[in-house]
């Protein structure tokens, strides 16, 4: 067998993405009205790999993967390196220590090739749709009856609500729980005697998963009257596409964060408005949050 090392170098120059594919320009067009049903597959083969690569990109973007594929290609670089450069013991290690790769990288990726397998799962017929539906409205129900309540007795909450990226940094930070989503559960988490009413709560489709969890706080400046809790809020909107309620503990205000901005005061209603839009399609309810075209008040620019 031959070592990777060796293989680059002797690949160097001969290889091109074409060969990949098994597919070169000129014969591809030529042939393409010989065998246009062969050729069709071969685009539509591409077109999915490259849909599978941009995928994997967005899931992996700015999270703990994004920082181990950064970590990978500077491994790569110095191994490379080294060896161009007649380092030899610590090419040698590095060589050697290319072969523990793909089991430290499944162990490392865990999570994230659990959510890319449960993502897949849970494309087409598979989904129960009419069934959940039902329960995304019934869940928008409760949140919206519970932060109510929360905002009545000027209860202190920090709700953070999953879209497409799963949390599991955040989520580490607290204590795992697997509860319905539901007003009276939201109003025993934040009750100010709960032992978890600290910090905030996560929701992945209609159960609360942790609660007591601590979020990235926002660098940017914020209203005066905007302390820790706003600004765990706004903070965790700006390394994901999650949706977060807080309801501040001393003027009663409902607010959301999403997308590194925050919108103050809204009521209920509107709450119930942008939830519906949040969990149906994450870019409208953003368009939704701030408007069309000109920015709201109320928005606080990034
Ligand atoms: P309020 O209007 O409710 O007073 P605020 O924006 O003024 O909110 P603080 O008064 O500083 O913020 O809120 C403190 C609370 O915010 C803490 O008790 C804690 O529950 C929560 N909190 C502070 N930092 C974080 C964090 N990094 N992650 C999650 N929650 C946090
Ligand atoms: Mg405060």
């Amino acid at each position: 067998m031959h070592s990777p090392c060796r293989l680059l170098q002797s690949g160097v120059g001969r290889l091109s993405l074409f060969d990949f594919t098994g597919l070169k320009l000129e014969p591809f067009w030529t042939k393409f009205a010989e065998e246009p049903t062969a050729r069709l597959i071969q685009i539509v083969d591409i077109l999915l790999v490259a849909y599978v690569a941009y995928r994997l990109l967005i899931l992996v973007r700015g999270s703990r993967a994004w920082r181990i594929l950064i970590g990978i290609f500077m491994y790569v670089v110095v191994w490379f390196v080294s060896g161009q450069l007649g380092l030899k013991t610590l090419h040698f290690i590095l060589d050697r220590a290319l072969v523990l790769g793909p089991v430290a990288l499944v162990i490392l990726l865990l999570p994230e090739l659990r959510q890319a397998l449960e993502g897949i799962g849970k494309i087409g017929f598979l989904q129960d749709l009419g069934g959940r539906e039902r329960t995304r409205a019934k869940t928008i129900e409760e949140i919206v009856a519970g932060v109510a309540e929360l905002s009545a007795g000027h209860t202190g909450a920090l709700i953070v609500i999953e879209r497409t990226r799963r949390l599991t940094d955040v989520e580490s930070t607290g204590y795992q729980l697997d509860a319905l989503v539901s007003a009276p559960a939201l109003n025993q988490i934040f009750f100010n005697k709960s032992p978890f009413h600290d910090g905030a709560a996560i929701l992945r489709g209609d159960r609360i998963v942790a609660v007591a969890c601590q979020l990235p706080l926002t660098e940017q400046r914020l209203p005066t009257h905007m302390h820790l809790r706003h600004r765990a809020a706004v903070g965790v909107t700006e390394h994901s596409d999650a949706m977060v309620i807080v309801v501040s503990e001393e003027r009663g205000t409902i607010s959301v964060a999403s997308d590194g901005r925050i919108r103050e005061a809204i009521s209920p209603a509107d709450l119930r408005e942008l939830l519906r839009e949040a969990l149906k399609s994450p870019s409208s309810a953003k368009r939704k949050l701030f408007g069309q075209s000109k920015k709201s008040d109320e928005e606080i620019p990034v």
